[in-house]
């Protein structure tokens, strides 16, 4: 009888254990606002992934009116392979230990720059474990245009790419901004920095931009 107990009792839980599981992590992440990662539902049904040196960028998320964009896409890959090909010449004259750009590897988020829930600058939910999250002089949340989390190996950008069907300058500083601690990071720059290693890191990042002649 036990035994009879036993065997019964392992062979439903075979059955349905599986399932309570997979339904766990479906409806758990979909109930999750404050994922920083796209939910399911915000996710492109296939990523869309850049070209050369940047084969390995894949834009995860594109949320905007219209849906991504053919032209928007091929200045994102103008930028992101500009960006590689000036990174090491940058540091010609600086003394750090530059390793060769290879498998470059990222995700991106293209998504509405408001504090509306789950957008750029939502920092109740998905944002709300951001560093720096800064207000001004008039106590209100200084907006951001872009944002790079180390950890996950992702940028979150605010989906101006284009403006009236032409490429939004500040919308390519911001882009080759966040590339440049996204490579910082991934090719051990930041970790060679003195001192106040996210200062020097901000910095740095401005002073690419302007190197590449994008501006600060
Ligand atoms: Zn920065």
């Amino acid at each position: 009888m036990f035994n009879g107990d036993y065997v019964h009792g392992m062979s439903i839980f075979k059955l349905i254990g599986p399932l309570l599981i997979l339904l766990g992590l479906t409806t758990g992440a979909a109930a999750n606002p404050h994922s920083m990662t796209p939910l399911p539902n915000e996710e492109l049904s296939q990523s869309l992934s850049l070209t050369n040196a940047c084969s390995k960028v894949n834009i995860v998320e594109w949320r905007q009116d219209g849906g991504p964009n053919e032209i928007a896409k091929n200045k994102l890959n103008a930028i992101c392979n500009k960006v590689i090909g000036d990174f090491p010449r940058f540091f010609k004259n600086k003394e750090y230990n530059v390793t060769p750009i290879e498998n470059f590897t990222q995700s991106v988020s293209i998504i509405p720059i408001d504090n509306g829930f789950r957008n750029l600058n939502d920092i109740i939910f998905r944002f709300s474990t951001r560093s720096f999250i800064e207000y001004d002089e008039n106590g209100d949340l200084i907006t951001i245009l872009g944002y790079h989390q180390r950890a996950t190996s992702f940028i979150y950008i605010y989906n101006q790419v284009l403006i009236d069907g032409k490429l939004n300058k500040q919308f390519r500083t911001v882009f080759a901004h966040e590339l440049f601690h996204a490579l910082s990071y991934q090719f051990g720059i930041f970790y060679q920095h003195d001192g106040n290693k996210n200062e020097t890191e901000e910095e740095m990042a401005q002073d690419f931009t302007e190197f590449m002649g994008y501006g600060r």
